[in-house]
């Protein structure tokens, strides 16, 4: 296959007077880390990291495994930096996404949660004992919370830990089948050590939910005495991960198994902790490992960014109905155009969430952040991918375009780490204070910038108030749905606009056309609210679709242009936009690898 290389890479437009460039955009979106970025997207041209598509279900393992060793010799990736230098860390998992998504979750249960737990929960013992083994990958790790019976409660699971302190030694069991440990991402063949969530009781006392850290298999990868080990199933994409399903029987573990940040229990056996409510305890446990949560989130925004890089380099490159490109379709730019504004709001705002974590800001801030935009980032990217795939037509379905192995591999992200609907709930419990009175009603007539500010800020207030008033949330957990929206909404916008002003000034104008969008087509999508409400009227909403196809018409351009730019200020390198409808679809060729079987 010829590839084509890109004619537009790093390219200036005329915008009206304004030339804006997509290394300059690239510039500012990619701020963070820069040289390390540089040096993993570069590691990641091993051939290694090519893409496969035809291995069967052990292999893509067996390759999914190889790349973790290759990127642990890389070192580029730390555990140690969950304690020093989250950052960092999170620098690190980034560019994987535009691999593939086994490889990114394969590294987040082995690094961010098998690795996050120790950091986090752990103590010094801990971290010199296994953080080195895993920075190398030599001790593959796993993270087992989830039981068949208990998934979205994390704090009802049933495994138990019972302390013996005659042996000074925890007792480990599963108990019912309820209780076994289900989709243990890398349990299933290669995980040696895992992290493990269970009920603890000490002298007869119960403690609640705590975590141990223990040998699954042995150096030879036998499994551990007391240890037992199912398969979990081929599933409907990802599958270079091997999850697993474990029960525990009589398992012993050592007193130094239990992570002992938050709870510790001394030489006479008696239990300590400075967090005296079971409840508080668990909150601060997990609520420690919200890294795992933004990985997640980050990972959604980066696939929209391949995504819309493929499906608009197609669109403004494919004539369709005579010589008319179908990126200059209006259908084509209300679909695309809000993609790429969504994109850059939620990388944008993604950079606040992290820097958060890295300052070690106030933990309840960062919960109810990371949970609401690891909701709206996966959800989004659920509608931007299927947008970007019909876009492209039938060629939206070859996996070598990589935007359909994205949907159905990424298809998780709204299920682990916290389920999105039970996200939702949990940021309006922390979000909603008493106290909050009746907004003043707004009318919105001309769209400014300020207005779309004002409208998005004042759905949020409105579903407070009215929460508030009917009380009872679970009866009502339709509404809690839509104010986890309208909170990260809102929040996002508010960035966005702030961006807008932080940003050199020949990215201004630029920006401020997609923040405008971006708010334009959140009111657009919560419409009803807005002429309920009566803060637009039938003919207010009819400007608003003119308005909204008018700015998806600008950040455009006649035939998507000036998406190509936009999506080229993402940076990601030619090397990882495999798809050949990316590099000039006329040279089509089925893959040699796949073709040559036939
Ligand atoms: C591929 C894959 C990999 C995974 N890897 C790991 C891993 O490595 N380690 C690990 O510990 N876990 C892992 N998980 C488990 C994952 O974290 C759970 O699937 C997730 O927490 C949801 O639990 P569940 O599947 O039991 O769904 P449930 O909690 O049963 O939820 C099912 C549905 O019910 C709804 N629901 C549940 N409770 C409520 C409520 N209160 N209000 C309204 N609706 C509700 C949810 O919105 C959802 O739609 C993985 C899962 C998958 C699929």
């Amino acid at each position: 296959m010829t590839t084509k290389v890109w004619a537009i890479r790093a390219a200036e437009v005329d915008r009206g007077g304004s030339a804006v460039s997509s290394q300059e955009l690239s510039k500012y979106l990619n701020r963070e880390y820069v040289e390390m970025r540089e040096a993993i997207l570069e590691y990641l041209k091993h051939d290694l990291f090519k893409p496969k598509y035809d291995l069967s279900f052990y292999e893509f393992r067996d390759l999914t495994q190889e790349r973790l060793k290759h990127l642990a010799k890389g070192n580029f990736i730390s555990c140690f930096d969950h304690i020093n230098n989250p950052g960092r860390f999170f620098a690190g998992m980034e560019a994987l996404t535009y691999v593939d998504y086994s490889i990114t979750i394969k590294c987040g249960v082995h690094y961010t949660l098998a690795g996050g737990a120790i950091a986090l929960l752990g103590t010094r013992k801990h971290h010199n004992k296994y953080l080195p083994l895993l920075d190398s990958g030599k001790l593959p790790g796993c993270f087992a919370m989830t039981e068949l019976g208990h998934g979205s409660n994390v704090m009802g699971i049933e495994t138990t830990a019972v302390y013996d302190h005659a042996r000074k030694s925890f007792v480990l069991n599963t108990g019912s089948d309820l209780a076994s440990k289900v989709w243990i991402g890398g349990a299933s063949q290669y995980g040696r050590l895992c992290t493990v969530f269970a009920q603890l009781t000490v002298g007869g006392d119960y403690k609640g939910v705590h975590v141990f850290v223990m040998r699954i298999r042995d150096d030879e990868g036998k499994l551990c005495k007391g240890v037992r080990i199912e398969e979990m199933g081929h599933k409907m994409g990802m599958n270079g991960v091997d999850n697993g399903r474990i029960w525990f029987n009589n398992v012993v573990l050592d007193r130094d198994s239990l992570l002992d940040r938050y709870a510790s229990i001394d030489e006479q056996g008696i239990y300590h902790s400075p967090i005296k409510s079971i409840p508080a305890r668990f909150g601060a446990m997990v609520g420690a490992l919200s890294t795992g949560r933004v990985c997640i989130a980050q990972s959604a925004v980066d696939a929209c960014k391949l995504g819309l890089t493929i499906a608009c380099r197609y669109s403004s490159d494919r004539p369709q109905f005579g010589k008319r490109k179908i990126g200059s379709y209006l259908t084509h730019k209300r679909r695309l155009a809000p993609g790429v504004a969504q994109t850059y709001a939620l990388h944008l705002i993604m950079i606040q969430l992290k820097g958060l974590v890295n300052d070690r800001h106030d933990p309840k801030k960062i919960h109810n952040l990371s949970s609401g935009l690891k909701a709206a980032a996966t959800w989004t990217r659920v509608d931007v991918l299927q947008k970007c795939r019909e876009c492209c037509g039938g060629m939206g379905l070859l996996s070598e375009n990589q935007i359909g192995g994205m949907i159905v591999d990424m298809n998780v992200d709204v299920t682990f780490e916290g389920d999105n609907t039970v996200l939702m709930q949990q940021v309006v419990k922390g979000i909603l204070t008493k106290g909050i009175t009746k907004p003043e009603p707004i009318q919105v007539r001309n769209y400014s910038t300020e207005e779309l500010l004002q409208a998005l800020k004042y759905r949020e207030d409105v579903l407070k108030y009215r929460l508030l008033q009917l009380g009872d949330l679970d009866a009502n957990q339709d509404t809690c749905v839509d104010l986890g929206w309208a909170y990260a909404d809102y929040l996002t916008a508010e960035n966005f606009f702030k961006e807008v002003q932080r940003a050199p000034p020949a990215l201004r104008d630029t920006l401020e056309e997609l923040a405008v969008l971006f708010a334009l087509e959140k009111m657009e999508r919560n419409a009803v609210f807005y002429v309920c409400d009566g803060v637009i009227d039938a003919d207010g909403l009819e400007k608003l679709r003119q308005r909204v196809n008018d700015q998806c018409n600008v950040v455009s351009g006649a035939d998507g242009e000036h998406l190509n730019i936009l999506c080229e200020g993402f940076g990601i390198p030619e090397h990882l936009i495999t798809a050949p409808i990316a590099k000039g679809w006329r040279d089509f060729h089925t893959s040699p690898e796949i073709g040559a079987k036939m």
